[in-house]
């Protein structure tokens, strides 16, 4: 133990920050009102509990939106952050660093299939690569347009977000200078009907996270494969949240027994640090040239170490079998706790939903935190969990044991 953590383990939180009551004012004070004020100060964690900053403890159901793979402190991403941190933690893209080749190479060695990676720092950016891949792609054979689905979510930025189908995020911000074209998620007619030889490319997730974890109907992604095949579109699975075991497999595609031509990934291949990636398959990897595109911080050195850390501790301690076998047990236990506020649970993995009756969504995210599990009310009508995948049955199990006084509490 360092000095720093000693103070905390001896006395709490309290030794090294003010109360979570304060700092949430000064948090409302200091920052823009874009997140509101969010309703937790957590100051440590380790493997799936974090403590907030009056030392309550909670177990961790969403893991910083599906981003915390290893839970919280695991000594392999301490390790191998800390180490590079301190060996060499920035050279831009104007050097090679090895950390960055070493994953590329890793991920396309999961991917099992030949292709190239640029690495960003976020999911969104990851986006905005695969738009630009898209964008030349459709320059070079003459399309114009885009298609995206209803209700999905492809980030923040101007690319990232004019593919996004959610008008209350997306509207105030257009008109866009692409033509995007939106489909109903899971329509595999809609998505023929909607995808010509003069569409560009077709931007999907495996299923919908922020959507509310909406799983495709079996055979869509067969069809929107086969759809893009005798077009020529690009087909570009955002995998953003679903990825790096998320749902039981290293990638949610695998599921569908397809191969996209790009594939964006950021949330958990870092394990908590930041970092995005696109992976453009065969002939859709060597579409930039020199100087078509960039970024200063990505391949960054210490989020390339965590990612590759992420990577050998999901397979040394074999965790994609730990999210299936979790995962179906979690499922199965929410989905038979019988109360009138749940509907069903959805979704597969450590990736899930309850979906709720009423709009309760914001009132179960909240009496879940009052007995000390962090859920996140993704839709108003839909409970996400999304826990580290180092989760424990028994851990799982306390969460199911809680649930139907959280419900009652929630529907007071
Ligand atoms: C979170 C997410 C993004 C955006 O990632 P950021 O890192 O927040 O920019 C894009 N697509 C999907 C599917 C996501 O879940």
């Amino acid at each position: 133990m360092n000095g720093l953590d000693e103070a905390v383990a001896a006395s709490g939180s309290d030794v090294i920050s003010a109360s979570a009551g304060s700092l949430r004012e000064r948090f409302e004070a200091a920052f823009m009102p874009n997140y509101g004020v969010p309703p937790l100060v957590p100051v440590r964690g380790e493997g799936c509990h974090v403590w907030d900053a009056d030392g309550r403890r909670y177990l961790d159901l969403i893991a910083g939106i599906a981003v915390s793979s290893l839970g919280h402190g695991h000594p392999a991403l301490v390790e191998a952050v800390s180490r590079q941190v301190a060996t060499l933690a920035h050279t831009s893209n104007l050097f090679v660093n090895e950390p960055e080749v070493l994953l590329a190479e890793r991920l396309l060695g999961l991917l099992k299939a030949p292709g190239r990676v640029f690495l960003a720092n976020s999911g969104t950016e990851a986006n905005e690569c695969a738009l630009k891949l898209a964008i030349k792609h459709g320059t070079a054979t003459g399309r114009t347009y885009f298609v995206a689905a209803e209700n999905g979510f492809h980030g923040r930025t101007l690319g990232a977000l004019s593919l996004t189908g959610k008008p209350s995020i997306r509207d105030q911000f257009g008109p866009f200078p692409l033509d995007v074209r939106f489909v109903p998620y899971g329509d595999a007619d809609a998505l023929r009907q909607a995808v010509t030889e003069d569409c560009a490319a077709v931007f999907l997730e495996p299923t919908q996270g922020e959507a509310g974890v909406v799983p495709p109907p079996a055979g869509y992604f067969a069809a929107a494969r086969e759809i893009c095949d005798a077009t020529g579109a690009l087909l570009v699975l955002d995998e953003i949240q679903s990825a790096i075991g998320r749902t039981g497999h290293w990638f949610a595609h695998q599921h569908d027994g397809i191969t996209p031509d790009v594939l964006t990934l950021a949330k958990g291949l870092g394990g908590g640090m930041p970092i995005g990636a696109c992976v453009g398959f065969g002939e859709s990897g060597t579409i930039f040239a020199k100087g078509d595109h960039g970024s200063t911080f990505g391949g960054n050195p210490v989020s390339s170490a965590a990612a590759l850390a992420v990577l050998d501790t999901i397979e040394r301690d074999g965790l994609l079998e730990n999210v299936r076998t979790v995962g179906a047990r979690l499922a199965a236990a929410v989905d038979a706790v019988d109360h009138p506020l749940l509907a069903r649970v959805r979704g597969r993995g450590l990736w899930l939903a309850a979906v709720l009756t009423t709009d309760a969504a914001a009132a179960v995210q909240a009496e879940a935190q009052r007995a000390g599990f962090l859920v996140n009310a993704v839709q108003p009508d839909a409970v996400r969990i999304a826990p580290p995948l180092v989760i424990t049955a028994e851990q799982a199990d306390s969460f199911v044991a809680a649930l139907p006084g959280i419900l009652t509490e929630a529907s007071a």
